[in-house]
């Protein structure tokens, strides 16, 4: 059987973008599957909008996330990727030959005269589409195009995602292939190299459905075998609109910086327009491969639901806190940039480590960055926060439940005995505080509430039990006192 090989062929003209990320992971899965190669290709053609930061950015994000590719021409060092910029020759190569057999022509009407030619095409309410001016003409310059058969009739292929598609022949005209004889454009070049690369499938986005007829008539002009394609649904806005900077990140860089961890992005990508069909949702890049399949790949657009992937990446953080803390630590450190915390020292890491195992603090946060936040009230001085926020009216805390409270909290506290940053008293100091809900005949929220706020001073923090606990008995002791100097203040 021939082998199976895939690719990705981006666009260096913006940074790694979410979407790639989800074509690439498909092909990385199918191509892993089976056995397969997976080709990265840079399509550099478009030399206004093609810059080497995007394309690093590409590569290394790629790379990053475990998918890169795993060929490519550049030997000793680093593989690949192909650079279309570099391929020129092989093009021309090609153009040349099409031009000799007469399946491709010169075109040498001016601009002017094909914008005229549309304009009675669009009065007539026809379809724009070249007339053939120069087919016979024998032209021995300007832009070149494909002549397509006469007797072609519409296009259709085996979609392994879409099923049987058509696009019919009035659609298509002798588009342009190549600027030039020297100068390849879009779909020529694609076509070549998905030839000379021996893909096997072409697994790319819905968008572009529009282009693979171009693409199998450029393969039939040079009776090339062709590949199956596939095309993988949009993703979409909430709205269900096509997927847009201004309504989502789309960038991949963001979502890494703001605290998605590398396998939580791929398995949210993943569930993005495929499933098993069971209940599982997290799947590590292994299983992946193990049950991924092209037959479950949704045909309609898929849904960015940012929630599903805080859930995702909640579940990550908790399975990394598991299995690998000291991993997780390194990731952690970027994110805990903060004068207050001592990252560098083996008793700092050791307290921070000990805090993310905390099972009251560990599953409280689904990124990175909230990392900083949550761990801040822990280390930082006590902020100088509001009466009302501890007087929550929502709760109804008057002053006086709010002075019973207090006093209640430090003679608690002062009965208990425990060495700063022992998690295991956790249980007993949150006993203490929840009792005094029912010696008080009060609301839960009219005693927790005003007790995390003493302990964090902050409207969000862990709870109020992990404060304590890492605060220490005396720094507890102050912070109770400094709320209840707030009523008479
Ligand atoms: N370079 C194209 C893009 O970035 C992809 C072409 C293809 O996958 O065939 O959209």
């Amino acid at each position: 059987m021939k082998k199976i090989r895939v690719r990705i062929a981006p666009s260096p003209t913006g940074l790694l973008h979410i979407g790639t990320v989800r074509v690439a992971l498909y092909n990385y899965l199918f191509a892993k599957q089976n056995d397969g190669d997976f080709v990265l290709r840079i399509e550099d053609t478009d030399k206004v909008r093609s810059t080497k930061e995007y394309e690093e950015d590409i590569i290394s994000g790629l790379q990053n996330l475990g998918i890169g590719g795993n060929e490519g021409p550049h030997v000793g060092g680093d593989y690949g990727p192909y650079r279309q910029s570099e391929r020129t020759e092989i093009y021309v190569k090609y153009l040349k030959q099409l031009l000799e057999e007469d399946k491709a022509y010169f075109c040498a009407c001016s601009k002017e005269r094909l914008e005229e030619m549309r304009e009675v095409q669009r009065a007539a309410k026809k379809p724009t589409r070249y007339d053939g001016k120069c087919r016979g003409a024998g032209e021995s310059s300007g832009v070149v195009r494909l002549k397509i058969p006469e007797d072609r009739g519409d296009i259709t292929w085996e979609d392994l995602i879409r099923g049987k598609t058509t696009i019919h022949a009035k659609e298509l005209d002798d588009f342009v292939i190549a600027r030039s004889a020297e100068d390849p454009l879009f779909h020529f070049t694609v076509a070549t190299d998905d030839h000379e690369m021996q893909i096997s499938h072409v697994i790319r986005g819905e968008d572009h459905v529009s282009n693979t007829p171009k693409h199998i008539l450029i393969f039939e002009a040079f009776g090339w075998e062709l590949p199956k394609f596939g095309h993988l649904p949009l993703i979409l806005n909430e709205d269900k609109t096509k997927m847009s900077k201004r309504k989502n990140k789309v960038s991949v860089d963001d979502y890494l910086a703001e605290g998605y961890l590398p396998a939580a992005i791929l398995n949210f990508l993943a569930l993005l327009g495929w499933n098993t069909g069971d209940e599982q949702e997290i799947f590590s890049l292994e299983e992946l491969v193990e049950k991924f399949s092209l037959e479950r790949v949704h045909k309609s657009g898929a849904v960015f639901d940012l929630k599903k992937l805080d859930w995702i990446n909640g579940e990550y953080i908790k399975k990394n806190i598991a299995q690998d803390i000291d991993g997780f630590y390194e990731m952690v450190k970027l994110f805990i940039k903060g004068s207050e915390f001592d990252t560098q020292s083996a008793e700092g890491e050791a307290l921070i480590k000990k805090i993310l195992q905390d099972p009251d603090f560990e599953g409280r946060f689904k990124k990175l960055s909230e990392l900083e936040e949550g761990l801040s009230p822990l280390f930082a001085e006590l902020p100088d926060y509001p009466y009302e926020l501890i007087a929550r009216e929502k709760f109804k805390i008057t002053a006086e439940i709010l002075k019973e409270v207090l006093e209640k909290a430090i003679e608690k506290v002062e009965a208990l005995e425990w060495d700063k940053g022992d998690g295991t008293k956790n249980q007993d100091i949150s006993e203490a505080f929840v009792s005094i809900v029912g010696e008080l005949s009060l609301k839960n929220g009219q005693v927790l509430w005003p007790i995390r706020v003493a302990l964090s001073g902050l409207e969000r923090s862990p709870n109020f039990a992990t404060l304590a606990v890492y605060l220490g008995k005396e720094e507890v002791l102050k912070r109770l006192e400094v709320a209840l100097g707030k009523i008479e203040g």
